[in-house]
């Protein structure tokens, strides 16, 4: 029970990736805030299952939303340990014809809300002395994509955001990492051309796409105080996509 009596937000919580997130926070003793926005049934059915975990719905690309998560957290737990700001989404399209409306909602949600959630959590945590704040991140963001112009630069942006919240808040013993999957099998993909999906198959390594459990491990270890000594930092979870 490496996380008994923390108290873990898992922004996007509801289903794909945030899901095995806080299932795995949970196997390991967290107490979960389930954050969603609309998957209302899927954050109680997940919440149900596990032993001591809440189910907030939030906007987090809003200030008031992202305040709200937080504030419901700490009247659920007393306290926020750690924060896993995995809520995304994309708009994709090819960059001439991509609508202003594309590029902001994709960035006010991806990169907008690990910002304000961040903000959000800090007082708490630096009040503490300790936290650990993880950013679900792609990569996206290291080897650009075409049709992806917004989403990579959301998530590039986060891993810039990630070095330096982790420079400001050393000091203050809260660590900042950021996790970047390759493809994972959950709805974000599913929506996917396949033949685009096709091609990601033969351009990785290991031949096949990750699931959600095998990005929750690196998660969790990155909260927890085996890496007590780690902050700043990337870890790419893609069956070797990146090399
Ligand atoms: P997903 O199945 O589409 O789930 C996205 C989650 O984000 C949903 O739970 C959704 O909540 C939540 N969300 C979206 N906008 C939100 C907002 N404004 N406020 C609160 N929650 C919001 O996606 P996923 O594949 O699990 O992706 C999870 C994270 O991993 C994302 O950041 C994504 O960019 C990243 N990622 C995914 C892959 C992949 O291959 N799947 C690869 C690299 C990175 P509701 O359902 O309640 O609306």
């Amino acid at each position: 029970m490496q996380l008994e009596g923390r108290v873990a937000v898992v922004t996007g919580g509801a289903r794909g990736i945030g899901a095995a997130i806080a299932k795995e926070l949970a196997a390991h003793g967290a107490r979960v805030v389930v954050n969603y926005r609309s998957s209302a049934d899927e954050a109680q059915a997940l919440v149900s299952s596990l032993p001591d975990a809440l189910a907030v719905q939030a906007d987090v690309s809003t200030t008031e939303g992202a305040q709200a998560l937080i504030e419901a957290a700490i009247a659920f737990g007393g306290k926020v340990d750690i924060l896993v700001n995995n809520a995304g989404i994309t708009k994709d399209g090819l960059v001439l014809r991509m609508s202003d409306d594309q590029w902001d909602s994709v960035l006010g949600v991806n990169a907008g809300g690990p910002f304000r959630m961040i903000r959000a959590a800090l007082p708490g945590m630096a009040k503490a002395r300790s936290g650990a704040i993880i950013n679900i991140v792609s990569v996206s963001a290291i080897r650009g994509n075409a049709g992806q112009v917004n989403y990579s630069a959301s998530k590039a942006a986060v891993i810039a955001m990630t070095r330096s919240v982790a420079k400001e808040m050393a000091k203050r013993g809260i660590r900042v990492n950021a996790v970047a999957p390759g493809f994972i099998e959950t709805e974000m993909t599913s929506a996917m051309n396949p033949k685009v999906l096709d091609a990601a198959r033969e351009a990785i390594p290991m031949r096949r796409l990750g699931r959600p459990e095998e990005i929750a491990p690196v998660v969790r270890f990155l909260a927890s105080e085996d890496a007590s000594y780690i902050t700043g930092q990337l870890f790419v979870v893609d069956g070797g996509l990146s090399v």
